[in-house]
């Protein structure tokens, strides 16, 4: 089905006729000319622009909605296909999708670039210009929600029947704009122009009950069903974006909720005269789906959370249990076998008393069986172990807005509860451990433990992690259930993360090995022995400066900073959050300032210090770490005896596309999250697989990379999680630490002083005092192991060789973080699905 046609080489989807010399030209998706066509027609009719007229934002909406079309081409006999020849259809819930721009990836995994570039080129415009007015969907706060988003373009790629189930929110993660270095959020509005990609099915449309009363039931059985008479129904309204899979292979379903009123105006109030009353409930109920959460752990007891996530998950186990039964004819008994509801942290665990609600009381299947279903049907995966993340709702709350759903977890409670007395006995320990009512601070359901008894497999996602889960926060539930919780590491799609975004690696990596590797990522392997290829290496040297160079020209755009693409980038971007240590990363510039300033004559090597990342709006340390990078920035750029080699830059508004533009210009990769912190990360494989090198702990997947890549070809520092527990217990003092470092000591001497912060001299004391006396992140107890390995560094660097030889290496050997490895686990190893037979 797929050719090697144009010159990117990778498949256009070709259709049976291609040989018929009655085709017209234009009939062929491969060609220029095919798609000028169909831009223009889209540009007329559906923008209703004369192209003589028409705005760059025009033409952007035009190629969308032509390209769409050939994604409508896949979409509807992949769904043919799995209605006749049925598979396990997976359900992805996740309250975050951090999609970013669609256009390029979609023609990408389609084999139209080049084609769809040739006809903007012809209608003068071009690709670039086109796909940069693109805005980012950004449904989602970081690596969480980046991996839903890897997961169903690669459930797509493999052929899984997959759907992605989300909410639609209007505004995705605020923009951050840096006003002298303190971050300001504003509001994102993607949905400003409407999205070309989404079609909207105002058909498919569900009840999502909230409050009211629970009639008691006629029998006086206390499992039996029961009625529940919500005071407030909210609509969940259906948009669907088909999410294609490389080369056409699949698509998934990305099945996006947005929340009506029931009643969009209430008449009686208007005619009344209260014009704004009569809206009330309508903005109330809609209210659901117009923000995304701007916090990367969660924002306990905010009853707007309960209520979105409640909101999703009901109507995408309605919307799965309607096309189970309606549509396929199955019994609800049988959904185990037909169906698997994958969730995404424990946003949507209440999917848990949710499936058991519809079985017994809309179903009227028996408690046992209805428990069995739900079980077999749910997993869940844990993304981590922070106390603070671990969410949990008050008891009051959820019986006042869910109360049926309260009365169902109880019940699941006491068996739980009874089963684990009659098998381990009366171990109070135990039993308040794996409780789902916690009784800390006023009751609370937690919905970790919920997630987990509901499910028939719990996953960690990086070896360690894994490890963690079981030790730790349900080291319990794990000596009741063995075996339940197993481990599947992250991975990330290649397609986006490698061929989009590296286009000039991943030329060069074809040339090499040829391109078995567009397909079976572990078959980079065969670049291993170009490593030792001393004219591989100089072409792998030139894209990386390539690349260097579009990112200085973006820097030198956005703030004004020229760099020189032959010094060494060091890029740490992700999330501000004190367990990522950026702060070791700026103590690490303080004092290399401080360095350079002493021994001007050392033969330093010019070296850019990059960093991005959004703090949580209600996070203020983490807001006080961006204002700190950035004075440190404006100090040190602005002193001529650093003489450029030093430069700090903090680039605002990290997402999804400035990701992809960063990550192919990193020559160093900062992985340094507090070991036993960082439950996987996925940045840490974007840089590795396009070659930069990591400087990282022995945290999250970097355990897992350091055995892939070697050793030798990463720079490992610091302590180890168990290291970190044991100096935990022997007190957060730091203050004998700091005294043994000099470098350390006076870098924080002159941050808590104000050498930074003229302005205001005493901006930092409070964060140095913190660090001194309660340093939990051991950010002062790693530092010199950071700062010796960030010399070693520095001296690999200047041998360019080694340096490249182990560049080389680390794409050669990423290939088992693909996220179709990672896909292939949970297929095998929790969904048990198979890929869908289109033919
Ligand atoms: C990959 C990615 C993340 C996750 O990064 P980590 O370094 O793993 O925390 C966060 N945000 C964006 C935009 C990403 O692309």
């Amino acid at each position: 089905m797929t050719e090697q046609t144009h010159e990117t080489g990778l498949a256009s989807e070709g259709t049976h006729a291609e040989d018929t010399p009655h085709r017209r030209a234009t009939d062929d998706p491969s060609r220029a000319d095919y798609w000028r066509e169909r831009i223009l027609a889209k540009l007329v009719y559906q923008v209703g622009k004369d192209p003589e007229h028409a705005e760059p934002h025009d033409w952007y909406v035009a190629t969308a909605l032509a390209v769409r079309d050939r994604i409508v081409d896949h979409w509807i006999p992949a769904t043919r296909a799995t209605y006749a020849k049925p598979v396990k259809r997976v359900y992805y819930l996740s309250l975050e999708f951090l999609i970013g721009r669609q256009l390029r990836d979609t023609a990408y995994n389609l084999g139209y670039v080049d084609a769809v570039a040739a006809a903007l080129e012809g209608l003068g415009t071009d690709f670039e210009t086109v796909r940069n007015l693109e805005p980012d969907a950004a449904l989602g706060n970081g690596g969480l929600g980046r991996l839903a988003a890897c997961f169903i373009e690669t459930m797509a790629s493999l052929g899984i029947a997959g759907y992605g189930y989300g909410i639609r929110y209007d505004h995705g993660l605020f923009r951050q704009a840096l006003p002298d270095g303190m971050q300001r959020e504003l509001p994102e509005d993607w949905l400003a122009y409407g999205s070309p990609w989404e079609f909207r099915r105002p058909e498919a449309r569900y009840d999502i009950g909230f409050g009211g009363s629970v009639a008691a039931s006629h029998d006086a059985h206390h499992l039996g069903a029961r009625e529940w008479k919500p005071a407030e129904t909210v609509l969940a309204i259906a948009y669907d974006n088909p999410v294609v899979g490389w080369r056409g292979r699949y698509v998934s379903t990305l099945r996006l909720w947005s929340a009506r009123s029931k009643d969009p105006i209430s008449l009686e109030d208007f005619n009344r005269g209260d014009h704004v009353g009569a809206l009330a409930d309508r903005a109330k109920a809609e209210a659901i789906s117009k923000v995304l959460y701007p916090s990367d752990s969660t924002d306990a007891g905010q009853e707007l959370r309960l209520r979105q996530e409640y909101f999703f998950t009901s109507a995408s186990l309605q919307d799965m249990i309607r096309r189970h039964t309606v549509n396929e004819g199955y019994s609800v008994y049988d959904l185990p076998d037909h169906v698997s509801v994958q969730l995404n942290d424990t946003h949507p665990a209440i999917a848990v008393p949710e499936l058991m609600r519809l079985l017994v009381d809309v179903y009227e299947v028996p408690w046992a069986d209805a428990w069995d279903i739900t079980r077999n049907t749910l997993s869940y995966t844990n993304h981590t172990l922070l106390p603070e993340a671990l969410e949990t709702w008050p008891v009051p709350l959820m019986e006042r807005l869910l109360p049926r759903h309260m009365q169902i977890i109880y019940l699941i409670n006491a068996f739980e509860l009874d089963r684990v007395r009659d098998e381990f006995g009366d171990d109070g320990a135990l039993l308040s451990e794996i409780s789902l009512i916690g009784e800390d601070h006023g009751r609370s359901v937690r919905m970790g433990n919920l997630a987990f008894i509901g499910s028939h497999r719990i996953n960690g996602v990086s070896a360690l992690h894994t490890d963690l889960v079981r030790e730790t926060v349900f080291s319990g539930l794990n000596k009741v259930h063995p075996g339940r919780i197993v481990n599947k590491t992250n991975g990330i799609t290649f397609r986006r993360w490698l061929f989009q975004a590296n286009p000039g690696l991943t030329s060069l990596i074809r040339e090499a090995i040829g391109d078995a590797f567009l397909d079976d990522h572990e078959a980079l392997s065969a670049l291993t022995p170009f490593a030792d290829d001393p004219a591989f290496r100089e072409k792998i040297a030139a894209v990386r400066r390539q690349n260097k160079v579009a990112l200085a020209g973006l820097v030198k755009q956005r703030v004004g900073l020229t760099l020189d693409p032959d010094a060494l980038f060091d890029v740490h971007i992700k999330r501000i959050h004190e367990y990522k240590r950026q702060l070791l990363n700026i103590l690490d510039a303080v004092a290399l300032y401080d360095a350079i300033r002493s021994n001007p004559m050392h033969d330093w090597r010019p070296r850019v210090k990059i960093f991005a990342g959004k703090a949580a709006a209600s996070y203020a340390t983490a807001k006080l770490i961006i204002k700190l990078s950035c004075d440190v920035a404006k100090m040190i750029n602005s002193d001529p005896t650093v003489r450029g080699f030093l430069k700090i830059v903090f680039l605002e508004n990290y997402n999804v596309s400035l990701a992809e533009t960063l990550i192919p210009a990193t020559d160093l990769s900062e992985q340094i999250s507090t070991a036993g912190m960082e439950a996987s990360g996925t940045g840490n494989m974007k840089f590795g697989l396009n070659g930069a090198l990591t400087i990282g702990t022995l945290d999250g997947a970097n355990v897992e990379m350091r055995d892939h890549v070697g050793e030798d070809n990463i720079y490992i520092f610091g302590m180890t999680a168990e290291q970190v527990a044991e100096r935990r217990s022997q007190g957060l003092d730091m203050q004998e630490t700091i005294h043994a470092s000099r470098h350390l000591s006076e870098a924080l001497d002159q941050i808590a002083t104000g050498v930074f912060s003229p302005d205001q001299p005493d901006r930092y004391s409070e964060l140095v005092n913190t660090l001194t006396h309660h340093d939990y992140f051991m950010v002062t107890a790693d530092f010199e192991a950071y700062r010796a390995m960030q010399v070693h560094v520095g001296n690999e660097w200047k041998d360019k060789d080694t340096w490249w030889r182990k560049s080389v290496l680390n794409t050669a050997r990423m290939g088992w973080f693909s996220a179709d490895r990672a896909i292939r686990e949970y297929a095998d190893g929790i969904w048990h699905a198979k890929p869908v037979d289109r033919d």
